[in-house]
């Protein structure tokens, strides 16, 4: 088992990454609970919830609340839906509510957790590769019509149990799309990371050790992000590599062509041939391609237009005067935001589309 301590603001919480620790969760909570709520969802929930209420204080009490799966969760309704079982369950503010499962489900519960008679505890209890990032780092939150997470707080959990046992069961895209973001870290943060990723022959959901070994690397590169940074001012953007035309081409290729990650990936091969050209460094792109071919990535983009791509670019949050603010590398270990003008944004996106 790996252990990694995030200092917030107000609080410390920890971060424990191990196999079959979902059976032993008392022995992460900070104190004992009387009233417990859990949410979870419907694809999670028949594999490891009685696993962890089982793991429990046999005199709590506990509520379940399981939701379907997926990103429309993340609205007003569910989120309004909840807070009445909460009522009704009569928590206060000594209770506890667990998260398990994906981003989905911890951005959700956590919300409402951070709202919930001024907020009350969270545990963190992940089940996909990608919750590596949205369990670290409290950033909670539910969509609006107008865009995604615009509804939310900064609401550290008291704790993270990451059990990665659970990763067995998560389908092959999702973990694709996980993977993708460890890789993001790797390249940001740290090159001895990013080596025993490439190393790897293959992905493998079933090697624990190797499970444990990697989201602990990226869980310890995202902690030393948010420390520094824990309102987002900058460092926080680091994490966006890969994000600008990730983002454009997720939109453009519509949601569900591919998953977040696997669009992350070709936005991150875009940004690490534009830092090359840039900086004239060498970010090992032939490894990050062989890799990325090695684990079915889907690289092939079916015929999207570059001009739609960098308009939608352009609409990023971190666009000015149609100039694009990507982040690149200057190498590896060593991102910067810089600003890509119309023209050569467009340039780059026509060849990197051939
Ligand atoms: P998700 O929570 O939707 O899970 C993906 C799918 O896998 C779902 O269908 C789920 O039911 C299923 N699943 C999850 N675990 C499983 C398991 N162990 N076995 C079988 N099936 C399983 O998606 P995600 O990729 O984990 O999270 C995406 C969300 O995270 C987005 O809403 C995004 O905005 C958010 N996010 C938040 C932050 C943050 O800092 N708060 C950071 C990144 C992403
Ligand atoms: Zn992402």
């Amino acid at each position: 088992m790996e252990q990694i301590t995030v200092k917030a603001s107000q609080s410390s919480y920890k971060v424990s990454v191990g196999a079959g620790i979902r059976h032993r969760l008392a022995d992460f909570l900070p104190k004992t609970y009387q009233n417990v709520f859990i949410v979870s969802d419907t694809r999670i929930a028949p594999h490891y919830l009685d696993d962890y209420i089982a793991s429990l204080l046999p005199n709590a009490k506990v509520t379940k609340k399981i939701i379907e799966p997926g990103e429309a969760a993340k609205s007003k309704e569910m989120y309004f839906d909840i807070l009445d079982s909460m009522f009704e369950a009569q928590l206060d503010r000594k209770s506890l509510v667990l998260a398990l499962g994906g981003g989905v489900i911890g951005d959700l519960a956590g919300f409402v957790a951070s709202t919930y008679m001024r907020g009350i505890d969270f545990i963190q209890l992940p089940t996909t590769i990608l919750a590596h990032d949205s369990s670290v780092g409290g950033k909670v939150a539910i969509n609006h019509e107008t865009g995604k997470n615009l509804i939310g707080s900064f609401y550290p959990p008291v704790a993270v149990v990451y059990d990665v046992d659970t990763i067995t069961t998560l389908p092959e895209k999702e973990v694709r799309s996980g993977y993708a973001e460890l890789i993001k870290e790797a390249y940001i943060g740290d090159g001895a990371f990013l080596d025993q990723l490439f190393a790897r022959e293959k992905l493998d959901k079933g090697n624990q050790d190797q499970l444990i070994k990697d989201l602990s690397s990226g869980i310890k590169v995202k902690t030393k992000i948010v420390e520094a940074d824990e309102k987002e001012n900058d460092m926080r953007k680091f994490l966006n590599l890969g994000h600008t035309l990730g983002h454009a081409i997720e939109a453009e290729a519509g949601y569900g062509t591919f998953t977040h990650g696997e669009a992350v990936a070709i936005g991150m091969l875009f940004a690490l041939e534009l830092s090359e050209k840039r900086f004239g460094a060498n970010l090992l792109l032939d490894e990050f391609q062989s890799w990325l071919e090695r684990n079915q990535y889907p690289l092939y983009l079916p015929d999207l237009s570059a001009a739609r791509l960098v308009t939608r670019m352009q609409m990023d949050k971190k666009s000015e005067n149609k100039e694009v603010h990507m982040v690149l590398l200057r190498e590896i270990g060593q991102p910067v935001t810089e600003k890509v003008d119309h023209d050569t944004l467009f340039d780059a996106v026509t060849s990197f589309l051939e």
